[in-house]
Formats: C-alpha cells, sequence, structure tokens
C-alpha cells in the first residue's frame, strides 16, 4: 500500500475551502491552516459596512464547512514562512511560534490585499474593505455621522453633517440588465481612485457616464 501524500492548503477563503473540497478523498490527509477559524463571505462585507447584515451573518466557522472531511484537519495559526527545500510551512499561533509542518503539495489560497496603486494617502477617505474589523469600522463611521447630524441644533446644517460618500469597493454585484454587459458595475469611489481625483463632484459625474 503506497504512503498517503499530505496536502498543506495555506487559507480558508473561497479558493482553500474548494481545493479542500475537492481533495476529500482517501487518497490525501489535508490540512487547511487559516489565520481565522471561519470562512469570511467577502461579497457581503459592505451589507455588514451599511448595517443589513451583523459580522456573524457573513462568516461561517471553517470547520463547519469542510471539517466533516474524514482526511482534512483544520488549524488556526499564521503561516509565516515557507521552506520549498526541505517542504515545509511554518505555522505561528496564541502559545507556538514558527512551527514547521511538512507538506507533499501546498496550495496557497491565501487572497489579496487592497491597493492604492501608489497612492497610500487615499487610505483615508477611502480605507480598505477586506475584513470584518475593516467593515465594522466603517459601519460604526457612518452610524457616527447620522448620530451627530441628528443631534446638529441647526437643521441647515444636516446635510453637511450626514455621510455621502459610498462605502464600496472596486467592484459591486448588480442585477443582471438585459442586453447591458456583466453582472458588475464600477462604483462611484473606484471611478474616482480611477480618476485620481478628489472632488466628489467629479467622481459621481465619472460614474453617472459610466452607469449609462
Ligand atoms: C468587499 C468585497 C466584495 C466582493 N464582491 C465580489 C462579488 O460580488 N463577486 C465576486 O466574484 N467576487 C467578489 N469579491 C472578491 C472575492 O471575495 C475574492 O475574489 C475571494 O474572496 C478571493 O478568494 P481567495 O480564497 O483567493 O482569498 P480570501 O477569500 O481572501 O481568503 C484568503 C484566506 O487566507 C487567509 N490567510 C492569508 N494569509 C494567511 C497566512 N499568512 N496564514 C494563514 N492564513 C492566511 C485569510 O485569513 C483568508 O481566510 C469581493 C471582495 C470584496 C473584498
Amino acid at each position: 500500500m503506497s504512503e498517503r501524500r499530505k496536502v498543506v492548503i495555506i487559507g480558508g477563503g473561497f479558493g482553500g475551502l474548494s481545493a479542500a473540497q475537492r481533495l476529500n478523498s482517501s487518497l490525501v490527509d489535508v490540512t487547511l491552516i487559516d489565520r481565522r477559524n471561519y470562512h469570511l463571505f467577502q461579497p457581503l462585507l459592505y451589507q455588514v459596512a451599511t448595517s443589513v447584515l451583523s459580522p456573524g451573518q457573513i462568516g461561517s466557522p471553517i470547520r463547519g464547512i469542510i471539517g466533516r472531511n474524514p482526511n482534512t484537519t483544520v488549524i488556526l495559526g499564521e503561516v509565516t514562512g515557507v521552506d520549498k527545500d526541505k517542504r515545509c510551512v511554518f505555522v505561528s499561533s496564541a502559545d507556538r511560534e514558527n512551527v514547521p509542518l511538512g507538506y507533499d503539495f501546498l496550495i496557497l489560497a491565501t487572497g489579496v490585499t487592497h491597493s492604492y496603486f501608489g497612492h497610500n494617502e487615499f487610505a483615508e477617505f477611502a480605507p480598505g474593505l477586506k475584513s470584518l474589523a475593516d467593515a465594522v469600522a466603517i459601519r460604526n463611521k457612518i452610524l457616527q455621522a447620522f448620530e451627530q447630524a441628528e443631534a446638529e441644533e441647526d437643521p441647515t446644517r444636516h446635510r453637511d453633517r450626514a455621510p455621502r460618500r459610498l462605502p464600496t469597493g472596486a467592484r459591486t454585484p448588480t442585477a443582471p440588465r438585459a442586453g447591458r454587459g456583466p453582472a458588475h458595475r464600477l462604483t462611484p469611489c473606484a471611478y474616482g481612485l480611477q480618476a485620481r481625483r478628489s472632488d466628489e463632484r467629479a467622481i459621481w459625474a465619472t460614474w453617472a457616464r459610466a452607469s449609462g
């Protein structure tokens, strides 16, 4: 009988989970490592940022999704390095640092981070939206602005106080419209970054033109 091969997957996002599910066979042993013990459904981050959903509604325990696969082990930890020659990754967790974990096959599914294309000064005005912490921070900022507007005694200043920018990323899902191309449309902030303009009116004008 041949020795069972070890597959290590780094990342429990869409990519990592999909790989683990497809490897649900008795031929290999799978170890999935993620720095979070939950899978985050990123496309719904906007809804958390705008208080439509709560954080718990878009995070599912990774073990609840693939934990029943008999050949799969889920480890909570941060992968800090890979030694290709020795075929091992190094994992740090709350009480251990850089523990080596051997593999025969390695799947890197660590996702991406946002980029300001060399203009990190945009971050203050267009914060990233990749994690639950990002979404909650944006949500709190929006709610705080509405609270301040509510408490403003001069009604003519309400419009100045209320938030006017949309919390959004490069693309948001919208219902596909017949004959109007793919089911995604660029949104104001994305066009604002592309145009490299901070002028809100220009951003909205660009968006209006692009949206037809
Ligand atoms: C706000 C938003 C809206 C989106 N909307 C859509 C949409 O409508 N339609 C669409 O198709 N796509 C959408 N996307 C894109 C989609 O969510 C991503 O393409 C997808 O999540 C990428 O999956 P992934 O597995 O590659 O990475 P991720 O889902 O980012 O998963 C990477 C995982 O790796 C883990 N990880 C990273 N580094 C390490 C490390 N060193 N050690 C341990 N673990 C690590 C992370 O914790 C994470 O769980 C959206 C993304 C965002 C942010």
